[in-house]
């Protein structure tokens, strides 16, 4: 019976991690390629000013066209392309295209970057970024890019003085997810930051029974503002949590509710159409615009 049972193992296991090896290979094989032909595009997410509810800008955020048309997300490849060591040649194509976009539109609007912690280990990040903002003619400041506390995690002092180089280029330094990890708040004290993203994580809780959550995010603001830093609040999905914003303090707002991530292309008929959306009724101001 054992034997049977073994044989049984052997003819159904193999198979299956067949497919996922064959997987994870055609995995890799799709990132080498569209890294070959600069075959990734970059959706923008709408981020705005809470007091004036006024766009304030775009985070850009990666996607990678698979076979078969549909969008590879960046959660499920970018890990891969950080083991392939592929993530520097994908990040600089990154800041190379959201500023080359950034850089038509109207110029107060801002595009945030999402960089992995990778890209600081050559010690080169602030001349690929000097090298996106001279090509497309981008003004520093409308550029923030944005890190996670992992980052800081390593060779700090080495991250520190690549960060302080960004940031006398004029470029605003962003602390993404803030509150998701284990040590956020020992990271904060480390680095002036220009903006914190509170983790959308906060925001699913509000509509939970944790009713002590909208305090702990009242509390990150407060800390935000006596740290000089900006404060966005992340993933607003719902009215009910939109409608919170008007009890905070919160500087900017990210979310669905708000604007889902769309193509480069769809870009220019939203930004003329202003985002127009109505607003809960807790808030006496209804439309947001440019
Ligand atoms: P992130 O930087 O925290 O970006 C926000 C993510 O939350 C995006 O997912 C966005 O679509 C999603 N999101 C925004 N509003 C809401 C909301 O209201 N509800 C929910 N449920 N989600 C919301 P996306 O595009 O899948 O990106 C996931 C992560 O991948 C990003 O998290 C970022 O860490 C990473 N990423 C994206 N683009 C890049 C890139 O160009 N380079 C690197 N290194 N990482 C990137
Ligand atoms: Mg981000
Ligand atoms: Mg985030
Ligand atoms: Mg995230």
């Amino acid at each position: 019976a054992a034997k049977a049972a073994g044989r049984n193992c052997i003819r159904f296991f193999v198979p299956e991690m067949d497919t996922e090896l064959q997987a994870r290979i055609e995995l890799e094989r799709a990132i080498r390629e569209a890294v070959l032909n600069d075959r990734f595009e970059l959706h923008y997410q709408p981020l705005f000013e809470i007091p004036q509810r006024r766009l304030a800008g775009f985070e850009a955020l990666i996607r990678m066209p698979a076979a078969d048309g549909t969008l590879i997300p960046p959660l499920a490849f970018i890990p891969v392309a950080e083991d392939l060591r592929l993530i520097d040649k994908i990040g600089a194509w990154v800041l190379r295209q959201a500023c080359r976009t950034a850089a038509t539109w109207p110029a107060h609007l801002t595009v945030a970057v999402n960089l992995s912690p990778q890209q600081f280990v050559a010690g080169t990040i602030s001349d690929i970024v000097a090298v996106a903002l001279r090509e497309s003619g981008l003004a520093p400041h409308r550029l923030e890019l944005e890190i996670t506390e992992g980052l800081l995690l390593g060779n700090t002092e080495a991250i520190v003085s690549q960060l302080l180089s960004l940031k006398a280029m004029g470029v605003a330094i962003v602390m993404d997810d803030f509150g998701a990890g284990y040590s956020s708040l020992n990271y904060l004290w480390r680095f002036p930051f220009d903006k914190i993203k509170i983790d959308r994580a906060f925001m699913q809780g509000l509509d939970g029974p944790h009713c002590q959550v909208g305090a702990v995010v009242k509390a990150i603001i407060a800390l935000g503002r006596e740290l000089h830093m900006r404060v966005t609040v992340e993933g607003v999905e719902t009215a009910s949590q939109a409608a919170f914003l008007d009890t905070a303090d919160g500087d900017q707002v990210q979310g669905f509710f708000f604007g889902r991530p769309v193509p480069a292309s769809e870009l220019g008929a939203s930004i003329l159409a202003g985002f127009a959306r109505t607003m809960p009724p807790a808030s006496p101001v209804t439309e947001l615009h440019v």
